[in-house]
């Protein structure tokens, strides 16, 4: 944020006029103007399949066929390709990181910057400019370790690093904090505020509305591939950019009574993993959504690794149904019906080289869907298409 000078007195970094954007399911963005101020952190928000980050991926330069006019630094410019992007300053955090997870984090933040004289670097060379550049930014990362050794947090900013270190001047955030706690959220906004204080746009994308509040200095609302609202964050509070959001009133949503009606769906005991989580005792009921809740490092995803089997020493039991006991691994848990959507689901939850078929398939293989060993093709296709029309996953 910039005390002095509002970010709207100066020049924009970055205008999209009308940018529409088809895909073979038909289009997605519909004439979408959004822009950007040096200095200035502008929220995209909408709800899930709004278009925030087909919009962002246009300014990437990873859809060469949208419609529309891109301005960068006041001049038009042709965004065709990701070089279009990256040597016009844009730099562009995923919500899947793109670090190389066996490289350390100065050969991670070096492969966003331009090589040496010669097109050559020293090793010494490469983990000195990363140290540099991360203590500029007053950032605490070890240059040495592997990036996959680091928490999502660390990737995080190892990621920030990168792209800064390319001297981006709009720096785009999807879903920053999805997985982050609550002190290495705070930690993240910090770095976004010096950001803008040095004079980056700062582009964030952000389910937590709350968060909005916190670190935009202005907001454009996305529904449905269509800006419905550009507003100063000063001039909304969190029930109208709900309601923005959504396109009516939430107000009867937070008043909803518990649903604890049903039968019991599952039943912790004493579920405990020794040193981590638990004992836990706790009943789920049929229909019911639950929360838990607690600080990193408090056990939750070990409680929930153990509900599917996937804690070795984990001790106490599990009951659905008639059946109760410790699922001996995930294949068992599921069999049960209890499936678990993992915190990275890059790594550990879907297979990234095979089709959304395979992968919605996958949890399956063992049951209806193999004979003898076989997937059973024509059967995967029916149970698949079924599951996708009910979800209406695209
Ligand atoms: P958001 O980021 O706001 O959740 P997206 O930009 O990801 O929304 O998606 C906007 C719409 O475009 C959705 O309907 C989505 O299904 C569709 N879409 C996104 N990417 C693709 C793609 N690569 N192919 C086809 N449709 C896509
Ligand atoms: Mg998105």
């Amino acid at each position: 944020m910039n005390a002095q000078r509002p970010p709207e007195a100066s020049a924009p970094l970055l205008q999209m006029e009308g940018i529409t954007k088809d895909f073979s399911g038909g289009r997605v963005l519909f004439g979408v103007d959004f822009s950007l101020h040096p200095g200035e952190v502008h929220a995209l928000v909408g709800q899930n399949g709004a278009g925030k980050s087909t919009l962002m991926k246009v300014l990437a330069g990873v859809y060469p066929d949208y419609g529309g006019q891109v301005r960068l630094g006041g001049e038009p410019i042709d965004l065709r390709d990701p070089r279009d992007a990256l040597e016009h300053g844009v730099a562009i955090i995923y919500q899947e990181f793109a670090l190389v997870p066996e490289m350390t984090v100065a050969e991670n933040i070096a492969l966003g910057q331009e090589p040496g004289e010669r097109g050559l670097v020293s090793h010494g060379q490469i983990r000195e400019r990363a140290a540099a550049e991360i203590a500029r930014l007053g950032l605490d990362l070890p240059v040495d370790v592997p990036v996959k050794q680091l928490g999502v947090a660390g990737q995080q900013l190892t990621e920030i690093v990168k792209a800064i270190s390319r001297r981006a001047r709009i720096l785009v955030m999807d879903e920053p904090t999805a997985r982050l706690s609550g002190t290495e959220r705070e930690k993240l906004f910090e770095t976004v505020r010096d950001l803008a204080a040095a004079g980056v746009g700062v582009v964030y994308i952000s389910h937590f509305l709350e968060e909005i509040f916190e670190v935009a200095d202005r907001v454009t609302v996305l529904r449905d591939g269509n800006v419905v609202a550009v507003e100063p964050t000063s001039a909304l509070d969190l029930p109208r950019l709900a309601q923005l959001l959504v396109g009516r009133d939430m107000g009867t949503a937070a008043g909803r009574e518990p649903t604890v009606q049903g039968a019991t769906g599952v039943e912790l005991r004493g579920l405990t993993v020794p040193g981590r989580a638990g004992p836990v005792d706790l009943d789920v009921r049929a229909g019911e959504i639950v929360g838990l809740a607690g600080l990193v490092g408090s056990g939750r995803t070990s409680l929930a690794r153990a509900i599917v089997g996937m804690e070795r020493s984990a001790a106490g039991s599990v009951a659905v149904g008639s059946w109760s006991g410790l699922p001996a691994h995930p294949g068992e848990a599921a069999e049960r019906g209890i499936l678990l959507l993992a915190e990275d689901r890059k790594r550990q939850g879907l297979v990234l080289q095979r089709t959304v078929s395979e992968n919605v398939a996958l949890t399956a293989l063992r049951s209806s869907l193999t004979h003898r060993g076989f997937v059973r093709l024509r059967e995967r296709a029916r149970v698949v298409g079924e599951l996708i029309e009910r979800l209406r996953l695209v």
